[in-house]
């Protein structure tokens, strides 16, 4: 038999799929793949269940409801001070996932160059790869992971076509402040090259920090393509409905795969999120303020356990450095023995690189969870590290 394509054959299963079964054989208190225990908005929920027994369950429009891309127009004038024109700029996707899938296949040609920051989301490289692009990647150092300037204007270059990167920045928890956007706008307009950003987690920021979209720097209106998700912005991972926002131009080639992807996405979770976008602003800070006294409660708990505790600027994500608490293997074997001993289980960090080269000795915990759901991890870890 032939072999199939073999950027994708040649992949493993996803480490937050991996880590999520082994979690549950173990029945372990699941902190890796980050999903809420939080139920989301009620009055999202009840929107999505209205339409799914009185609306039209047929196929929605190729580019998604009028409703929901109003409203991701609005929500990105109410947040960002953008003026979008919902019908040429607006795409509704099948989750942020869809979304990136649609940008890069939409824009790269074989060949071109796409500057990725590692450590990055664990779909970008395949992506990226199976439509043909070249990565360039530049890496962020811990603890602080700042943009190293100078290595990523020597990762830019006539072949360049786009940068695509992520803020607030999953696993890492950066949030890419204005200087840093700034001369990634720089390079781009120097270059000629497009930005996908990837800004799921826009409003999971904290300590008074603001989520500023790269579109909204001067010259990068028509060249950025901004990626949101219903997923994070309303505690609602599985519904899996994403939003593009691109210039027309961008958006033809974008919205030209997307229909051959998946066409569309349920109509009941589209309305769903467009309820959720239309909500209050209370609603948004709230969700902001809840997460980061999670994220309180589970930094502060693992400092005491003997963690060293990276800062968490936003995200649902913490990520800890363990070999303070005498552990010298992998991060991989970090993850699988407290879920397997201490049952508790995270997600090594080394799966967010590209290289052999990767740091070995960070495990990321996932926070927006339950009270109850935190302490009963602490308690676990606390126990085990005091053995
Ligand atoms: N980008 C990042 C950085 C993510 O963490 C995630 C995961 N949740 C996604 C994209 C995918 O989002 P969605 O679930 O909407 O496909
Ligand atoms: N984005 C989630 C995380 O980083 C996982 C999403 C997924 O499982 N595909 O944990």
């Amino acid at each position: 038999m032939k072999s199939a394509n073999s950027t994708m054959a040649g992949l493993g299963t996803t480490v937050f799929e991996v880590m999520s079964a082994l979690a549950r054989e173990h029945q372990s208190v699941n902190l890796g793949q980050g999903f809420p225990d939080d139920k989301g908005p009620e009055e999202v929920r009840a929107a999505a269940a209205d339409y799914l027994l009185n609306g039209h369950n047929q196929y929605p429009p190729m580019m998604g409801i009028a409703e929901l891309r109003q409203a991701v127009a609005d929500h990105a004038r109410r947040f960002q001070g953008l003026d979008i024109d919902w019908q040429s700029e607006v795409l509704v996707t099948s989750g942020a996932t869809e979304a990136l899938g649609d940008c890069l296949f939409g824009l790269i040609e074989p060949g071109d160059e796409v500057v990725l920051i590692e450590p990055l989301y664990d779909s970008y490289l395949p992506i990226v790869r199976r439509a043909g692009g070249v990565p360039k990647l530049v890496r962020l150092e811990p603890p602080t992971w700042r943009l190293p300037r100078e290595e990523l204007a020597a990762a830019f270059g006539p072949k360049t076509k786009l940068i695509l990167f992520n803020t607030p920045m999953n696993p890492c928890s950066k949030v890419f402040d204005q200087e840093e956007l700034a001369f990634i706008s720089e390079l781009c307009l120097k270059h000629d090259v497009y930005a996908v950003c990837d800004e799921v987690y826009e409003h999971i920021i904290f300590d008074d920090r603001r989520h500023v979209s790269l579109m909204t720097l001067p010259g990068m209106r028509d060249r950025t393509v901004r990626i949101g998700s219903a997923g994070k912005s309303f505690s609602l991972t599985g519904w899996k409905v994403g939003y593009i926002t691109a210039a027309p131009e961008l958006m033809k080639a974008i919205a030209r795969t997307h229909q051959f992807m998946t066409f569309t996405t349920p109509p009941n979770l589209q309305w769903g999120a467009a309820t959720g976008l239309r909500l209050e602003d209370r609603y948004f800070s709230s969700l902001a303020v809840d997460m980061q006294r999670k994220r309180d409660r589970l930094a502060g708990a693992l400092a005491t356990i003997g963690f060293d505790v990276l800062p968490s600027h936003g995200t649902y994500f913490v990520t800890t450095d363990f070999r303070p608490l005498g552990f010298n293997g992998t991060d991989e074997d970090f993850c699988r023995h407290i879920t397997v001993e201490a049952g508790v289980t995270a997600v090594p960090v080394s799966a967010f690189y590209q290289s052999e080269a990767a740091p070995r000795h960070f495990a990321r915990f996932c926070f927006c969870k339950h009270d109850s759901t935190l302490d009963s991890a602490i308690d676990r870890l606390a126990k085990y590290f005091a053995r």
